[in-house]
């Protein structure tokens, strides 16, 4: 039997006693075990901010970028024995593991672009030089300098390759090291992707570490400098939020959490248009891709009430359309959820959501065993404000179809009820409602996706997370923002406002 092992403070080791089982959801067999039991995460945090930050730094923005690259070659390499790791420890089909994985090098391979043209010093020039007093020769510069600490990455099950790269590059090419910590039912993948890092050699020694098991008592070690980026649900998120590291030490804390995302029809599309086809499109792949364990995925579809018929009817041919079962065979296009546990909880959250909508298609009870399979679920509310439907994240493929009156305000006003998203999408070929709604929106959620007639050929889905747009959202959704291009480092680095003699600012840290 596989025990997974962590990578820190320059060797291989392994936390005390089995730990935790990692399982194939589609068999029920156990793969592998984890543990971080006995690990010295102090000493690791201290490696890193002692050997890794410095050599990191040392690199300068080219250097790390070229590494970026680097690293994206040598993970792509592996991409196919990842792909298998992720039909069988996260029963993902073969497109959504590849979703993960391509998802990881592309975005890796994103900032080491992003980074092309960035002057080769050790800091960032944020913004211009700012006349101070009557004299020009009194001025005042913005810099972002990296942080001295470690940036630890604490990543949900759903996304093993993708959550943990993303993260790791914009760190990375600040110049501060990392500390990854994986989501612990999926951590095969990561610690593969990991032992590819560690053995290509690319980055300095301390730059890159890697935890398997639990957080043990990591966060007690975190300090001042140390940066900590979790994503997962908004339960951990709480408990993160109260810990002295932050509450005390003033360490930074970054929180991507749950998110009801919702995918808004206009009053002016209507059966056969192609705004009509691409909503109902996305929305199913949303609802099933990665059986909806995916932060951006649509768990709320409001329709004009008259058009709720038709757009049902659409939407439950292409869910039961939708072939569900083991991932290694070619016909199957939606595989099990993570594990046990994933499934118990979202049998739960389909039997709240029934308690006030009408189930359209699909249900609670578990498909095949053994297996945690449920089908692809959509429940018809007739009340768009009822409270379990706005309340709380059913992390599978369930999504509710909820009436509004067609105008912008009731629109605003449901969607307004998840209190914070990721993503907001608006299908129209209106001149102006979608642009009155995004407005609405906007305070609301981290993205707001707008389709219609003139992008149907080209839309990206409102699911995908692009590198060069931002990430996250406010409320419920955590708070907290990653990527969007450069905008990504700021979270790793310090902006320092120097003061002094102009020539001095000018020729010391001028843009
Ligand atoms: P989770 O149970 O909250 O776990 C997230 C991470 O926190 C895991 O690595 C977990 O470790 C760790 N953790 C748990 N307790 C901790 C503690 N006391 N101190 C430090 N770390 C702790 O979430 P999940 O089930 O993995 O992921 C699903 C959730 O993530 C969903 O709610 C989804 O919406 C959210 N998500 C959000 C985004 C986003 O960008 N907003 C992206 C993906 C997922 P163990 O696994 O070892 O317990």
């Amino acid at each position: 039997m596989t025990s997974l092992q962590s990578y820190l403070a320059g060797r291989w080791t392994q936390g005390a006693g089995q730990g935790t089982a990692l399982v194939d959801p589609t068999t029920g067999e156990v793969l592998a075990h984890a543990s971080s039991d006995g690990l010295d995460l102090g000493a690791a945090l201290a490696h890193g901010r002692e050997v890794g930050g410095p050599a990191l730094r040392a690199m300068g923005f080219a250097a790390r970028a070229e590494a970026l690259k680097a690293l994206a070659g040598a993970v792509h390499a592996e991409r196919e024995a990842l792909i298998e790791l992720g039909i069988a420890n996260a029963g993902n089909t073969r497109s959504d593991a590849k979703f993960d994985v391509d998802g990881a090098t592309a975005t890796l391979t994103a900032y080491a672009h992003f980074a092309k043209g960035l002057p080769e010093r050790a800091y960032l020039v944020d913004g211009e030089a700012i006349q101070l007093s009557r004299s020009p020769r009194f001025v005042g510069q913005h810099v972002r300098v990296p942080r001295r600490g470690v940036a630890v990455h604490v990543n949900a099950f759903n996304f093993p390759a993708w959550g943990m790269l993303e993260k790791a590059a914009c760190a990375l090419l600040a110049g501060v090291p990392v500390l990854e910590k994986p989501g612990t039912p999926t951590a095969m993948i990561a610690e593969r992707i990991a032992r590819v890092i560690v053995e290509s050699g690319i980055l300095p020694e301390g730059a890159f570490q890697f935890l398997a098991g639990g957080a043990g008592d990591l966060l007690d070690h975190v300090a001042s400098q140390d940066c900590v980026a979790f994503t997962g649900s908004s339960g951990t998120a709480r408990v993160l939020r109260r810990h002295a590291a932050f509450v005390e030490r003033g360490a930074r804390l970054n929180v991507e959490a749950d998110s009801l995302n919702a995918i808004v029809l206009g009053a002016d599309v209507g059966e056969g248009d192609d705004a009509f086809d691409l909503f109902v499109r996305e929305a199913a792949r949303e609802m099933t891709q990665k059986a909806g364990q995916k932060c951006t995925a649509v768990r709320r579809i409001l329709v004009p009430r008259e058009k709720v018929g038709a757009v049902r009817e659409a939407l439950v041919a292409a869910l039961t359309s939708v072939v569900v079962g083991d991932p290694r065979e070619s016909s199957t296009r939606m595989g099990p959820l993570t594990n046990e546990s994933q499934l118990a909880s979202v049998q739960e959250g389909i039997a709240r959501l029934a308690s006030v909508a009408e189930l359209a298609t699909g249900g609670a009870e578990r498909l095949r065993a053994p297996g945690c399979f449920v089908a692809p679920t959509l429940l018809v509310a007739d009340d768009p404000l009822a409270a379990p439907v706005h309340a709380d994240e059913v992390f599978g493929p369930v999504a509710t179809l909820l009436p509004y009156d067609g105008a912008v305000a009731q629109a605003a006003e449901i969607v307004r009820r998840g209190d914070g998203m990721l993503v907001c999408s608006v299908y129209s070929d209106d001149k102006r409602f979608p642009v009155e709604l995004a407005l609405e929106l906007a305070p609301y959620t981290g993205r707001v996706y707008l389709a219609g007639e003139k992008v149907a050929e080209h839309t990206t889905g409102p699911g995908l997370v692009l590198p060069a747009l931002v990430h996250g959202g406010p409320g419920r959704a955590g708070g907290g923002e990653e990527l969007g291009g450069l905008r990504g480092l700021e979270f790793y680095t310090q902006r320092t406002a120097i003061q002094g003699f102009k020539a001095l600012i000018e020729t010391g840290f001028g843009g």
